[in-house]
């Protein structure tokens, strides 16, 4: 089947689930690719940072499949940010991919402490847009005061603003500034996977007791239905497997909806509590990693 699309704020349209690849080792990266590709994704979500870009350009390029049938998505990583780097990280992330021309380039982190590094890089992003090497830019993990800071100083809103967002923290405000501005949020753990490695109470999405009675009222799984609850508000969503059956079920969630009760009770769960590092906090010194060469 043809997966949805969503339409970016500058008319590109873009599938509204793809293939995460975060912890996706590299020699297991073509295998999840390759399987993703033949159950139907068209978009696959890479980072720098994740140092898997050159296995997932090798498995777009073994599928056979038409270079503007899959959209790919990549990330610019923070040691990479300012100007004249960021035209470089473009360099870097194309060479390894294997391609022309990105579909959709974005910075990974604000960097709060040195925004003026921040907008340096967005600024190189576009000036590649408009050169027409990449089809769309955005960001990651941006707050409101980091796209209200971000908006000021640079020219093009963001296509895209990729956050975490799962049924335990939900980021309802960030949700909203995204909205107000024209940027489609882009869910990451849209499963909670995150969720999966904290301590404390909550545990893991996927054992939700209330996930768990949607889901079995729609005979489905707990993964499908947060992927649908996503799908349903207007969010992109990426979840990652490297396990093909997983990456088929990700994939089978076309076909029922949920009630605005049921996405009322997903919303309900919301803990305020956040997986991932506090993008306020992100700094070079501390997450700071070489990005190689092509
Ligand atoms: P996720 O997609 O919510 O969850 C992935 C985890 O769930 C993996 O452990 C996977 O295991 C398991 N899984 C996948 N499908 C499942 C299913 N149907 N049933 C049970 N378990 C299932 O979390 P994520 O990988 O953290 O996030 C997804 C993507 O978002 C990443 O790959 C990356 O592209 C992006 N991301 C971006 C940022 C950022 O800062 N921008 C941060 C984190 C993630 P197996 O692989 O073993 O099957």
């Amino acid at each position: 089947m043809s997966v949805p699309t969503f339409t970016l704020n500058n008319g590109v349209t873009m599938p509204a689930l793809g293939l995460g690849v975060y912890q996706t080792p590299p020699e297991q990266t073509i295998a999840a690719v390759e399987s993703a590709l033949q159950v139907g994704y068209r978009h696959i979500d890479t980072a720098a940072a994740y140092g898997n870009e050159r296995e997932v350009g090798d498995a777009i390029r073994g599928s056979g499949l038409a270079r503007e049938d899959v959209f790919i998505e990549t990330k610019v990583w923070i040691t990479d940010y300012g100007y004249d780097a960021t035209l470089h990280a473009f360099d870097k992330a194309a060479g390894k991919l294997g391609v022309d021309v990105l579909d959709l380039l974005i910075l990974h982190q604000a960097l709060p402490g040195e925004f003026d590094l921040t907008v340096g890089a967005y600024k190189a992003l576009e000036k590649v847009c408009s050169d027409g090497k990449v089809r769309a830019i955005g960001v990651s993990n941006f707050m409101r005061s980091h796209l209200d800071r971000l908006l000021a100083e640079t020219g093009i809103v963001p296509a895209v603003n990729q956050i975490e967002v799962h049924p335990y923290f939900r980021q309802s405000d960030v949700l909203a500034a995204d909205t107000e501005h024209g940027i489609l949020s882009q869910a990451w753990s849209p499963i909670g996977g995150i969720t999966f490695y904290r301590d404390g109470s909550h545990g893991s999405t996927l054992q939700d007791p209330v996930i768990g009675e949607i889901a079995a009222a729609h005979d489905k799984t707990a993964a499908q239905v947060m992927l649908r609850w996503h799908l349903q508000q207007d969010r992109q969503v990426i979840p990652k497997s490297v396990t093909p059956s997983r990456i088929a079920e990700n994939f089978d969630v076309f076909d029922f909806e949920l009630t605005a009760e049921q996405l009322g009770a997903i919303d309900a769960l919301d803990t305020g509590v956040r997986g991932g590092p506090e993008p306020e906090d992100i700094t070079r010194e501390k997450y700071g990693i070489t990005i190689p060469e092509a």
